[in-house]
């Protein structure tokens, strides 16, 4: 594990709250308050133009969201971060920046469900028009491209097919055709992913995941690394003429965010803000255990298959040792022999939990098919492609022993 970072970061807590708390607390406060007051008119307003930095209302910034956002800032090395509600926010905010009604998104089918439906669906009927195509084949991508096409969007390592597209080549088509590179990152951490080695322009994380720590809470995360000139983006250039690699933050925290107002709350910010102190730690031992256990489920007759990037015969192996190095998150899937098994084996399991999420302290299991894509109607269940034999599994900080006796108990009885 390459990259270490320092997450308990006393410094940058310290910078945003300077006076020594009158009690001494050694954890940072948290601002539960809609508004902040002022003492004079003039001092009001220069607060909402912006002038001294002061906060006026928890949906624009917050003291605690804001010491939340500069951690992870300084984490992944982002030039700029906002924090959101929701993974699903942050995916919805960064369209909204960015789309246009006769724009298009060159993207996969093979997606997380909501970020699946709110492309199919929701961007859909505000005219947007989406491009699903094989993002495995750079040429194929390159073809979708056309001068409306807003972004180019994929995720590190698709779920639950888990593949892995070949990042740089996708930012080298993209770039040159002017055209900003968008992934969701949620499921390999920014200390193990370094996503502008690879030419990333924006990321967007469900901090919901392995931020959380212990799955607290739901959030998400807009990363930006200022690193596209978005005078080529037909919606963002005249914004881009006066503010050049500001221009996506500047709408996206000035307009965007505000007016959809999915904000972060104080409290998740904080409890965000803990996950984030053990995030190396969790990580490390949760993708090691993955790991050892993609190896053990291969050794198990009535497993047909195992799917985990790590595991040298996967055809992803070298892509994903370059861009992820060992270990590429802590989730796997694996296929029984039908529907039937795996629920047999599902409702068998004693240590493993049923339930969504990924990334929490405990293993979870879920039969994807029937659950996060059980209702699509069939022609999108056709282009999602979820086989109805496989089960996803993501660990969480359980001895591998443990989790080993469990499966073997499921399995055979
Ligand atoms: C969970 C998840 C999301 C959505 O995040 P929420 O916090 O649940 O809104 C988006 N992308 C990926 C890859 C996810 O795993």
């Amino acid at each position: 594990m390459s990259n270490k970072v320092n997450f308990s970061q006393t410094e940058i807590i310290r910078k945003h709250f300077p006076q020594r708390d009158v009690h001494g607390s050694i954890s940072m406060p948290v601002y539960s308050s809609a508004a902040f007051e002022f003492d004079t008119a003039e001092e009001m307003e220069d607060a909402f133009l912006g002038k001294n930095g002061k906060h006026t209302y928890s949906r624009i910034s917050n003291p605690t969201v804001e010491a939340f956002e500069s951690r992870v800032q300084v984490a992944s090395g982002a030039k700029h971060v906002m924090a959101v509600a929701s993974g699903m926010a942050a995916i919805s905010d960064v369209f909204m920046t960015i789309a246009y009604a006769g724009s298009n998104i060159v993207t996969t089918s093979h997606l997380f469900g909501n970020t699946f439906s709110l492309l199919q669906f929701t961007l859909k009927e505000f005219g947007v028009e989406v491009r699903f195509c094989n993002l495995l084949n750079p040429k194929e991508v390159e073809k979708q491209i056309d001068e409306n096409t807003c972004c180019v969007f994929t995720e590190i390592i698709t779920n639950p097919h888990m593949e892995v597209a070949d990042l740089a080549a996708l930012a080298e088509v993209a770039h040159k055709k002017n055209v900003p590179l968008i992934v969701d990152t949620t499921i390999v951490p920014w200390n193990v992913f370094k996503a502008t080695d690879f030419g990333v322009d924006v990321e967007v994380v469900s901090s919901t995941k392995y931020i959380s720590g212990g799955a607290t809470s739901i959030g998400g995360l807009i990363l930006d690394h200022q690193t596209f000139d978005w005078r080529h983006s037909k919606r963002l250039y005249k914004l881009a003429l006066a503010v050049r690699e500001k221009a996506f933050q500047v709408k996206l925290r000035g307009e965007i965010g505000r007016n959809l107002g999915a904000s972060l709350s104080p409290q998740v910010a904080y409890l965000q803000s803990l996950g984030l102190e053990t995030l190396e730690l969790r990580f490390r031992q949760a993708a090691q255990t993955c790991l050892a256990l993609a190896q053990f489920l291969q050794t198990l007759p009535a497993v047909k298959q195992v799917n985990y990037n790590g595991l040298p015969d996967n055809p992803f192996y070298e892509i994903s040792k370059k861009q992820f190095g060992d270990y590429p998150g802590a989730m796997l899937t694996f296929s029984l022999a039908d529907k039937t098994d795996c629920f047999a084996f599902i409702n068998r399991l004693k240590t493993i939990r049923r339930a969504t999420n990924l990334f929490d302290n405990k293993s979870l299991i879920i039969h994807p098919a029937s659950t996060i894509y059980g209702t699509l109607a069939p022609e999108y269940k056709k282009m999602v492609e979820v086989p109805d034999d496989m089960l996803r599994l993501s660990l969480g900080l359980e001895d591998i022993d443990a989790l080993k006796a469990d499966i073997l108990q499921a399995i055979n009885t």
